[in-house]
């Protein structure tokens, strides 16, 4: 068996703690792909190379060696950029008893509520400012532990003993950031971002947990971090991609890391977008690829979607099925759901089967219960999509769609070796 590598699991804490939004995480994976050599592929670019092209939150990047012609397959990992958080209504501003500044926040995609509260939150997005050429885009992020949900104290709260704590988004989720008098939200902005109050058009701004990301645990068994799921697979992604770039196999690897996952994938950027297919066409166009080249690439392609699975959880374990229990070190995990909620089928489980024996890496099945509805991930999408076979797979975690979720430290590296054999197939 291919030997537990925690270093992985720890090389990747920065890479979490520079990516506080999508936008801050496609830039993060910018560098880490420029580093290897990669370079931004505007339309029209040639085929052979280390390409990358970016779109708001989502990044697509592919290696097209010499080798490679017109039918050659795709080898893809997809996963996605966007995590379950907080963001700022357009309008923000609020003012509660006793002097409190309080600012509007939406929920987005399905939030555990309860971990926002009594944190330490900064704020990150995107700032879209009148430019002397029109919009221009600026990457905001303020590290200062501006914002805090405070819970309410047990003793004002007398249905919290019998009932358990329950919380309206709409009443007790507004962050508390000031007290008395004190410059707007716009106004705010625009001193963070270095223009005049009304040159602020636009933003897309969340809240993200200051705590930096740590392996934990007696023996740093567990890598604890905001955004796990699902940053986890999105770095392995890259780092799996640069590590084949050399010596590519016979499929062009590529990966597809999109925005939107956590909201149902529908936007301009998202894995029900044309953006994959409208990239694979331009680069399948540049190696002179017919229709009938196309669909023999296709019919040989596979893609990994990868993103987070449940671990058994200790104190839930009624929660899982009996038969399906998954460990936090215990290896990558392949996810299966009659309904394709998960893209997998036998012949793309298989697959994936293949890969783990020919990396040498354990790994796990996860099945729901089947009086439990399971979520989703990129893969019925990008599947649907592309028409191409879809395998879900990803690492163990607890506390999925946590402000802070826990993985096992020995499965990152595990999962990269799987995603680099997939890659280089
Ligand atoms: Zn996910």
């Amino acid at each position: 068996m291919l030997p537990a590598d925690p270093g992985i699991a720890s090389a990747l804490l920065d890479l979490f703690d520079a990516s506080p939004s999508p936008y801050h995480a496609v830039t993060t994976m910018r560098q880490m792909l420029e580093a290897a050599g990669f370079a931004d592929a505007p339309p029209g670019s040639g085929p052979v190379g280390r390409w990358y092209r970016i779109d708001g939150g989502s990044l697509v990047a592919w290696v097209v060696s010499a080798e490679h012609h017109g039918a050659s397959p795709l080898r893809l990992v997809g996963a996605h950029t966007d995590s379950p958080n907080l963001r700022i209504k357009p309008q923000p501003d609020r003012s509660g008893p006793g002097g409190a500044r309080q600012l509007g926040v939406e929920v987005y995609g399905g939030v555990l509520l309860n971990s926002w509260l009594d944190r330490d939150l900064g704020l990150a997005g995107r700032v879209v400012v009148e430019g002397s050429d029109g919009p221009e885009e600026r990457l905001m992020r303020d590290q200062r532990a501006l914002l805090r949900i405070p819970q309410l104290a047990i003793h004002l709260d007398g249905d919290i003993r019998q009932h358990g704590l329950n919380l309206n988004p709409q009443r007790h989720l507004s962050p508390v950031w000031g007290l008395g008098e004190g410059p707007s939200f716009a106004e705010y902005l625009a001193q963070q971002v270095g223009v005049a109050t009304d040159a602020i058009l636009a933003f897309d701004l969340m809240a993200y947990d200051l705590t930096p990301a740590a392996l934990t645990g007696l023996g740093d068994d567990f890598l604890c971090t905001a955004r796990i799921d699902n940053l986890l697979s999105c770095f392995l992604a890259v780092r799996a991609l640069v590590a084949v770039a050399d010596a590519p196999g016979a499929a062009i690897p590529m990966i597809s890391l999109f925005d939107h996952e956590e909201v149902g994938s529908v936007s301009t950027t998202g894995a029900a977008s044309p953006l994959l297919r409208h990239q694979i066409e331009l680069l399948q166009s540049g190696l002179g690829t017919t229709v009938a080249d196309a669909a023999t690439a296709r019919a040989a392609s596979l893609v990994l979607s990868a993103d987070g699975a449940h671990a058994t959880h200790p104190n839930y374990a009624d929660r899982h099925e009996p038969e399906h229990q998954v460990s936090l070190n215990g290896g990558p995990v392949l996810k299966i759901n009659a309904n394709q909620r998960y893209a997998t089928d036998a012949r793309s489980a298989a697959a994936f089967v293949a890969a783990c024996r020919a990396a040498d890496v354990p790994f796990q099945r996860f099945v729901n219960r089947t009086d439990l509805s399971c979520g989703s991930t990129i893969g019925p999408a990008t599947a649907g999509e592309l028409g191409i076979a879809v395998v879900d797979a990803g690492c163990p975690q607890y506390a999925m769609h946590s402000a802070r979720e826990t993985a096992g430290a020995h499965d990152p590296g595990w999962f990269q070796a799987v995603l680099e054999q997939v890659l280089r197939t």
